[in-house]
């Protein structure tokens, strides 16, 4: 009898493990005490961004790019993606300086894809930038994608491979014997295999496990704008304050990237915070000034699991064999959907993984090793 899997999560992370494992012949269920996408994978800027990430998570992304190329064979639906770049420009020498050391690092380490551009270039890729920017580092062929619309292709991709999907249903223990006991609302479950993508929520099942993470849940802002006419391609981020500013095909503009709201994990509420939102407001409208004529017209905060080293847990548990962590994307997980259910399958199937994931153990945490630096030194903010 092939495996029983049980996937704790619906979000991108769940819904790619299910996908990978269900397409192999597993038996997989996912449990969701909510529904698929509710929460981070569902709601976030949609942001698909190798550049400036952490050097641990480098390779991952590299690949999970490639995964991204290839959305619609892989889930029947291209999920919005739309590869037009992203750009963290330089606002003033001291910025400009910090990216080209990023891209002196990025060199070193042999990666090719994160580019200095000067202000002649910067000016034509982002004509209505405000004046005073000196530079950029560009990644071509990142950009943005659909986030509800992914998770919910590559849920029904699992589906149709096998997987089977119960929303509305708390886990809330998890006993090992014969494999694994999993009780969520009134039903139990049984496992051979525990895959925990639980997002923020995903602390609780590491202490239950015997096995504390320092899991942090945080509440990520967003706002979006009327529709606006056509000015800006490529997704825009800033080096040394947070943002991150898009312009999707219906000319909306989504601002976000850093400034966080307020989050009561437990009730499942993240708050916006308007102090955050006129800071991340006027971040925009200093770069794009005309920007502050926008009306807008929605503002939210999605619940995002972050690491006190800005990396996910990704790897199996330190105490037990049959349990496979995947959480901890730390606000920017949406772009590595795509590659957490191949890590996973290599470790149902006890192959050594394909991707260099080392780095990401809980081990980290549990050996009490010192954390890893907070991001690659380069000063960079997640968009
Ligand atoms: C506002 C915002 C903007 C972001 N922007 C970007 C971006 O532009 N680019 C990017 O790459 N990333 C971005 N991110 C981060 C990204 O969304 C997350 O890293 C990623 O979606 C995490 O996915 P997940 O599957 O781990 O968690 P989630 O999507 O949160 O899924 C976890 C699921 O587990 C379920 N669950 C938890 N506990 C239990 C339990 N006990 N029983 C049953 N079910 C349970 C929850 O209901 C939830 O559905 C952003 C996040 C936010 C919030």
């Amino acid at each position: 009898m092939p495996a029983r899997i049980v996937i704790i999560g619906a979000g991108l992370h769940g819904c790619s493990a299910a996908l990978y494992l269900s397409s192999r012949g597993y038996q997989v269920t996912v449990i969701d005490k909510t529904y698929a996408g509710r929460h981070a994978s569902g709601v976030n800027a949609g942001g698909v961004r190798r550049l400036g990430r952490h050097p641990a998570e480098i390779p991952l992304s590299m690949a999970a790019w490639e995964r991204w190329q290839n959305m619609a064979r892989l889930v029947g639906d291209d999920c919005g993606f739309r590869p037009v770049g992203q750009i963290k420009v330089a606002e003033n020498d001291a910025d400009l300086a910090v990216l080209a050391e990023r891209e002196r690092q990025m060199r070193a380490l042999g990666y090719r894809h994160e580019r200095l551009i000067g202000r002649d270039a910067l000016r034509q890729a982002l004509p209505a930038l405000a004046q005073h920017c000196p530079g950029g580092l560009a990644c071509d062929g990142d950009g943005y994608a659909n986030p509800y619309r992914t998770v919910t292709a590559w849920r029904r991709q699992a589906e149709r491979c096998g997987a089977r999907f119960h929303e509305g249903l708390e886990v809330t223990s998890l006993t090992p014997g014969n494999g694994w006991e999993v009780v969520a609302g009134e039903r139990r479950f049984t496992a051979d295999i525990l895959v925990n993508c639980a997002g923020a929520w995903a602390g609780k099942l590491c202490e239950w496990l015997g096995e504390p993470v320092p899991l942090r849940a945080e509440a990520p802002m967003l706002m979006i704008t009327e529709r606006i006419a056509p000015f800006l391609v490529p997704v825009v981020g800033a080096t040394s304050r947070p943002l991150s500013f898009k312009q999707f095909e219906n000319g909306t503009v989504l601002i976000g990237g850093g400034v966080r709201g307020s989050v009561e994990s437990d009730r499942q509420v993240a708050e916006t915070r308007l102090g955050g939102l006129a800071e991340n407001a006027d971040t925009a409208a200093s770069l794009f000034p005309f920007i502050e004529r926008a009306r807008i017209v929605r503002t939210w905060a999605g619940v995002e699991a972050v690491m006190p080293d800005q990396i996910p847990v990704l790897g199996r548990s330190a105490i037990h064999g049959t349990v496979i962590h995947a959480f901890g994307f730390s606000a920017h997980g949406f772009q590595l959907g795509p590659i957490t259910g191949e890590i996973a399958t290599d470790l149902v199937m006890e192959r050594e993984p394909t991707l260099p994931i080392e780095a990401l153990s809980i081990e980290r945490f549990t050996k009490q090793n010192p954390p890893l630096p907070h991001d690659s030194g380069t000063g960079f903010t997640h968009a």
